[in-house]
């Protein structure tokens, strides 16, 4: 069903999804990052951002936290811009896991890549193709003007984000390494894990990773600075590896009640897609069992319902002034 609803019906829509949402309890910070555990938990915000850069808001939408897992989506844009859908299929793949992010298991069962640059090994994997490899300053820079280009303003580096990371990342370790026994790391494989921790430890706020979803959902024009971050025809392909794995083992369950793309990341953050529709983003610390924040899936789960909207098949919403 076509529908149309208002920009004053939506931010309605946004107030009232905060509202339902802000107190509902159950999670806990990440603790395994030190860092993470002492982000006030009580932080909540939703942003969403629509294709001509109106910005939705409610709560603490400016807040800056961990980016974490959520910075995979931008590194996979950057190896897609930079060497294109085939060679990311060919070099890291697009299936999903079925299994915890962290998941060696994954690597093993893998018979000749990584699956998807969405989990931790395929992400290390992607950092290790950004170009030009063997030149971590270099690689580091694209990585971060790439951030900036979906994000439409700059990502800060949390220093004492990324101390605690480096100074806890045996399990990341273990990956990199175990990449390179299966040849399916491209450089070296300390220096791709670093640059995986640093991307990880990037200050985002909840309205950054509306825009970067919009951009996604705008087929690659950033809806602020209406700059075209990629090529329009790689935004199925973005699109397809989130819907694949965004919630790692519970994809399926989440792709099933939201009905919309979404990428997680233990600081708390969601990033949502609708494409040709709007990004949507909600932000707070405490995770459920599988690192995924609790608030933030029943802000966008409010919205998502509420609107009809859906991937698979929902009704098709035109958003009026
Ligand atoms: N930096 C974190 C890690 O590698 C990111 C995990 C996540 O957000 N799911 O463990």
């Amino acid at each position: 069903m076509k529908k149309t609803i208002s920009t004053s019906s939506l931010r309605a829509l946004v107030a009232e999804a905060y509202d339902q949402v802000k107190s509902a309890t159950g999670g806990a910070n990440a603790d395994y990052i030190p860092y993470l555990a002492n982000v006030p938990s009580d932080l909540f915000g939703i942003a969403l951002c629509l294709p001509n850069g109106e910005l939705i808001e409610a709560g603490d939408t400016d807040y800056v936290f961990g980016i974490e897992s959520i910075s995979k989506v931008h590194t996979a844009v950057l190896v897609l811009r930079q060497s294109g859908a085939d060679e990311l299929l060919a070099k890291i793949g697009a299936d999903a896991t079925g299994l915890p992010f962290n998941s060696i298991m994954a690597i093993l069962l893998e018979k000749d890549h990584p699956s998807t640059p969405l989990v931790n090994s395929g992400a290390i994997s992607a950092c290790s193709l950004v170009k030009p490899v063997g030149n971590a300053d270099a690689k580091w820079q694209a990585i971060v003007d790439n951030m900036t280009d979906l994000c439409g303003s700059p990502l800060v580096l949390q220093q004492e984000l990324y101390k605690s990371e480096t100074a806890t990342n045996f399990n990341n370790k273990s990956i990199a390494w175990l990449l390179k026994n299966y040849n399916r790391i491209y450089d070296d494989p300390d220096m791709s894990l670093d640059l995986y921790t640093r991307q990880c430890s990037m200050g985002v706020t909840a309205r950054q990773l509306a825009v970067a979803g919009c951009t996604i959902a705008s087929y690659g024009m950033n809806p602020v600075t209406k700059q075209q971050v990629f090529p329009s025809a790689l935004a199925p392909k973005i699109v397809a590896l989130i819907a694949a794995v965004g919630f790692y083992e519970h994809t399926g369950d989440w792709m099933y009640t939201s009905g919309i793309p979404a990428k997680t990341g233990v600081g708390g953050g969601i990033m949502g897609v609708l494409p040709g529709g709007f990004g949507i983003a909600a932000f707070a610390p405490p995770l459920d069992d599988a690192g995924n924040s609790v608030k933030a899936q029943l802000a966008i789960k409010y919205i998502t319902q509420h609107l009809g909207v859906n991937v698979y098949g929902g009704d098709s919403i035109e958003i009026t002034a």
